[in-house]
């Protein structure tokens, strides 16, 4: 009945738990949902369960000062100006329920990760989508003629995502002062999904903050630098002095995220930089998504590499995501997911690689038993 719930209408079930329930139901290898096989750092761990019986109630709203500070010193920012929140995915919705409202439109990039059109939408924005292109040769590039374009008067934000999820593409420096010349121009607020700052290939990503921190908000996850998605810590690195209004709009989330969590992410941070847990990270990966889209390509997919997170994009002329999860037993995402106001690529598919070498080769072995058995 949905006059008794309108707002039920901008949102159903994530094509991401669609794809594992399936994934389950049909005993297929789990390329599609972008949760780790690996488990978090030991120094993760150790910290958490030596929180559990101490730090059990209530954090501030705005998080420990432990982990605002650990974040911060991290970021290279002050720990007053970080909001700590229940994964990036809370930060998302604390941003469109901070900075926009009715009347107005935030301007994304399509293929566009989930959440990013709902919770505009329940803000009571418009979100106002630019698609990226798409070639075989040149692989998926930004078309800033096409965004400068679609600025309105109305227009309030900027929602960004470099290394982006699905496309993995990590914005140039040079398409990086473009984006924030084009939001100084129309004095545009700039949310800098950057979930995956640490999961790249070739360059370093350029975190906008560095270049607009005036009205850049970062928003991070734990979940994905410490392989611990399930603990539900992110957080939000806000321009000077608006990290308190931001922590009294989201105390009418969550109010706070979990304590023991956020004391084990503030011990861990500072090692994980230290130790080199994060060059590692991406050593690990870029080994898997190497053995991923050489089989991938030995089958007959184009495939894009990505220069960060931990997917890449194919297309194949005879796949399709049901076909694989129901018939070759390989659970993939589908492209047009990430679609909702222009056309998705053709046969777009998107496979996450944050998986054991064994399940790649499983799923690749049951991809090549699927195409010997496929009518010529
Ligand atoms: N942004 C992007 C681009 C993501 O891919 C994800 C997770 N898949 C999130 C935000 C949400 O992160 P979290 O699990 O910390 O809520």
């Amino acid at each position: 009945m949905p006059e008794l719930l309108p707002r039920a209408r901008n949102s159903s079930e994530s094509i991401f738990s669609q794809m594992s329930r399936l994934a389950l139901q049909y005993g297929a290898v789990n390329l599609g949902q972008g949760f780790p096989s690996d488990p978090p750092p030991a120094v993760l761990l150790d910290a958490a369960r030596g929180a559990l019986g101490r730090w059990d109630q209530y954090a501030p709203p705005a998080g420990l000062p432990i982990l605002r500070d650990a974040i911060g010193a991290d970021l290279g920012l002050d720990g007053a100006d970080v909001v700590v929140t229940s994964g990036a995915t809370e930060a998302l919705n604390v941003l469109a329920l901070s900075l926009y409202g009715p009347g107005d439109e935030v301007l994304m990039l399509e293929p566009v990760f989930d959440v990013y059109l709902p919770q505009a939408r329940l803000s009571g924005a418009t979100p106002v989508t630019v698609p990226m292109h798409l070639d075989d040769v040149a692989g998926w590039t930004l078309d800033m003629d096409a965004l400068r374009a679609a600025v309105t008067p109305n227009t309030r934000a900027l929602l960004l995502n470099s290394p982006f999820n699905p496309t993995g593409t990590v914005f140039s420096p040079v398409e990086c002062a473009e984006l924030v010349a084009l939001a100084r121009a129309h004095d545009l607020w700039i949310i800098s999904d950057e979930v995956y700052d640490e999961l790249y290939f070739g360059e370093q990503p350029t975190s906008f903050r560095t270049l607009a921190p005036e009205r850049t908000f970062t928003v991070g996850s734990a979940g994905k630098r410490l392989e611990a998605t399930g603990w539900r810590v992110g957080w939000i690195a806000c321009p000077p002095g608006l990290a308190p209004m931001l922590s009294a709009i989201r105390q009418n989330g969550s109010f706070c995220a979990p304590t023991p969590f956020q004391v084990a992410v503030a011990a861990a941070l500072p090692v994980a930089r230290e130790s080199g847990f994060y060059a590692d990270l991406r050593a690990g990966y870029g080994e898997r998504m190497g053995l991923l889209a050489s089989g991938l390509r030995e089958l007959g997919a184009t495939v894009f590499l990505p220069s960060g997170t931990y997917f890449l994009t194919a297309r194949h002329p005879q796949w399709t995501a049901e076909v694989l999860v129901k018939e070759a037993g390989v659970a993939v995402i589908p492209g047009a997911a990430f679609y909702a106001q222009h056309v998705a690529p053709e046969g777009l598919l998107r496979v996450a690689f944050c998986k054991s070498r064994s399940e790649i080769e499983r799923a690749l072995e049951r991809l090549s038993l699927h195409a010997a058995h496929a009518p010529a």
